[in-house]
């Protein structure tokens, strides 16, 4: 691939969840405080979902072969859609805990070693996630953009709390935790749908950008010549990182295969020049040809 992997980033998200599952598993034992054990248990689906996405970076990098000849990135896909029910399944939980606080408020915990724990471990959450985000969208990784979402996920359940807790000690309105609670868990529940979403349509072979189609058919079109030189059935997919281009190129019919395949590469080579990791496909035909106007839709 010549491309630097990107497992190192999932690596670091590894790296992360077992910090702030020591931190938290020593609080406990520090405190004996139920909380902070199921909160060091919480970190431990981090730590799953950061293995998971280790390994479908590993699979989407494999080169093609003989069963998939057009590559493996379509895997992101799977890792990005558990993150998103991971981060819609939090969303839910939030909100059941938020209602059970509404109907039998309880005295919140004061400012202690829990919530000194539970920000050193949001910290490191914060900026391993802001790193993630950051290299999925620089390397159009799916795997990052989801799983860095769900560092965040945790940091901001966490800001909630704390701005919760603050409001509570200031004025003295409890209703204030539950509340905050309510919200963080629908902004979260959006990221996840987000997630989910975009993964279901990565996999149902969605076009590319429209930014990225506009340029294809702009180099397209500057080869095209009324009557002469012309195309049709443009078709496009998106596979993880990877661009599929698929069109009709409609040539004089007494040109010959040579001069119509050079031609055909020349196209090819500026559109690789033009958008980022994209795969081209140029299906000849001769322009008078009544056939190669029969094949516009793709099964018609
Ligand atoms: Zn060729
Ligand atoms: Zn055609």
């Amino acid at each position: 691939m010549g491309k630097k992997s990107l497992s190192r980033f999932a690596w670091l998200s590894i790296a992360a969840a077992i910090a702030t599952i020591a931190l938290k598993t020593s609080a406990y034992f520090y405190t004996n405080s139920v909380g902070i054990l199921s909160d060091a248990l919480e970190s431990t689906i981090n730590l799953a979902a950061a293995l998971l996405a280790l390994w479908m970076i590993k699979i989407a990098e494999r080169p093609p072969d003989e069963d998939h000849e057009f590559g493996h990135h379509k895997a992101q896909y799977f890792s990005s859609a558990v993150e998103g029910l991971l981060i819609l399944m939090a969303s839910v939980w939030i909100l059941f805990a938020a209602i059970d606080r509404f109907i039998r408020p309880v005295e919140l915990e004061s400012l202690g070693l829990g919530v000194i724990i539970s920000l050193i471990a949001t910290a490191i959450n914060l900026s391993v996630g802001i790193i993630l985000i950051r290299a999925g969208k620089q390397h159009d990784s799916i795997v990052l953009e989801a799983d860095g979402h769900h560092l965040l996920t945790d940091v901001w359940t966490t800001f909630g709390i704390l701005a919760a807790l603050m409001i509570v000690l200031l004025t003295g309105w409890s209703l204030a935790d539950p509340i905050a609670a309510i919200v963080v868990a629908f902004g979260i529940a959006f990221t996840g749908f987000r997630l989910v979403r975009r993964s279901v349509l990565g996999l149902m072979d969605t076009a590319i950008d429209a930014e990225d189609l506009v340029k294809v058919r702009k180099v397209i079109s500057k080869f095209a010549k009324v009557g002469e030189i012309e195309f049709h059935a443009l078709r496009t997919r998106k596979s993880g990182p990877k661009k599929f281009i698929y069109f009709h190129l409609l040539v004089p019919d007494e040109w010959t295969v040579k001069k119509g395949h050079n031609f055909s590469h020349e196209i090819e080579e500026e559109i690789l020049s033009k958008v980022s990791d994209a795969a081209v496909f140029i299906h000849l035909e001769p322009l008078r040809d009544p056939a190669s106007h029969e094949d516009i839709e793709l099964f018609g």
